[in-house]
């Protein structure tokens, strides 16, 4: 089922959702769901698999050079998806990204995800890698979020990428996009990265997850902002809960985004990282109240591999 016709049918009350994030190439699926068997309680109606960027890996060639090639370390994101839904009986959302796929190869990946069932999939653009200065696709690739929801968007309406296609089977994919409430870290302020969502959604996006944020006040400003320049679509909350003392510097490095200072403060004032864990908890559990008490439509959680501090936020919730 469609993530809109989730939200629509729970009239108006929270949902849950989170994020997994596939295994490291050649390592078991059983980690995988040993993390999601304790959050099946609170019954997430979907579940998200995110796509890992390629990486640079090195091969040593024994002869004192290294052999430098390019792979992708957390493979399997629709296989993942597929099991998810059989196994647990939930909608599973794959990541799809422009960013080192040709549109040939999207357009393989979406037909693979119409045959299996998937009814949603999230449309970004990915992050550049690591040594380049700024995002580059794939030559034949998506430059921009917004033009792969437009590929998308067409493949629903039965338009291939090559024209000799006889359509008598439409994908009808729900279409999820990225929204940031303390705008991307690329764009030059939020009213152009609002702007920008706006293109997504105007080219078939059908609702907003957002990146994670600290302070409320940001989101529910970010929400009034796009729904003045006419973004109508649900716009779901990420919640991330601090996790290690290090978070204080990873978090707004990588993702641009600011911490309170009360939660700074606590963080700080712990003697280990479980006491972090649990600062991190009893935080998100407020955030998150507050959210719900002004009738977002899913809390959806970045679990980042580990779901016990994630459970122990929904259990104070749903
Ligand atoms: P876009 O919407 O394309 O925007 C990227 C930047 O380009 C923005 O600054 C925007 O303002 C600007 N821009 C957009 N259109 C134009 C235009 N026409 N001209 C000029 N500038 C433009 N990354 C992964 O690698 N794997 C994942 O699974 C993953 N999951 C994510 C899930 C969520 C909910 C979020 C919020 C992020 C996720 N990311 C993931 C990270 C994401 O890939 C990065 O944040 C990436 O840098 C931007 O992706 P986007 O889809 O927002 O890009």
């Amino acid at each position: 089922m469609k993530v809109t016709d989730h939200i629509k049918k729970a009239d108006g009350k929270t949902l849950f959702s989170f994020e997994v994030i596939p295994p490291q190439k050649g390592k078991n699926i059983q980690d995988l769901y040993n993390n999601i068997d304790p959050l099946m309680e609170f019954n997430p109606p979907f579940i998200d698999v995110t796509t890992s960027r390629e990486e640079y890996v090195y091969i040593d060639k024994g002869n004192g050079l290294l052999d430098k090639r390019i792979t992708r370390m957390r493979p399997g994101t629709v296989g993942i998806c597929a099991s998810i839904m059989h196994k647990y009986k939930v909608d599973a959302i794959p990541h799809l990204l422009c960013g080192g796929f040709t549109k040939e190869e999207t357009e393989y990946v979406l037909v693979d995800c119409h045959y299996l069932g998937l009814d949603n999939v999230m449309a970004l653009r990915g992050d550049s890698m690591k040594d380049e200065p700024y995002f580059k696709p794939v030559q034949g690739g998506n430059a921009y979020a917004s033009e792969l929801v437009k590929q998308i968007a067409d493949l629903n309406r039965g338009k291939y990428l090559h024209d000799d296609v006889v359509v008598e089977h439409n994908s009808d994919f729900c279409i999820g996009v990225a929204g940031y409430p303390e705008k991307h870290m690329e764009a030059p302020s939020l009213v152009t990265d609002l702007k920008r969502l706006k293109e997504k959604v105007d080219a078939g996006a059908d609702y907003v997850v957002t990146q994670m944020f600290f302070d409320n006040n940001k989101f529910f400003e970010f929400v009034d902002k796009a729904r003045a320049i006419g973004i109508n679509v649900p716009i779901i909350p990420g919640i991330k809960p601090i996790a290690i003392k290090r978070h204080l510097q990873i978090l707004p490095q990588v993702f641009k985004i600011d911490l309170p200072q009360e939660l700074i403060e606590a963080v700080e004032a712990c003697k280990d990282n479980n006491a972090v864990r649990q600062v991190g908890i009893e935080f998100a559990i407020q955030q998150s109240k507050e959210l719900k008490a002004a009738g977002v439509p899913v809390l959806h959680y970045y679990s980042m591999g580990k779901s016990d501090n994630i459970k122990a936020i929904a259990s104070a919730l749903f």
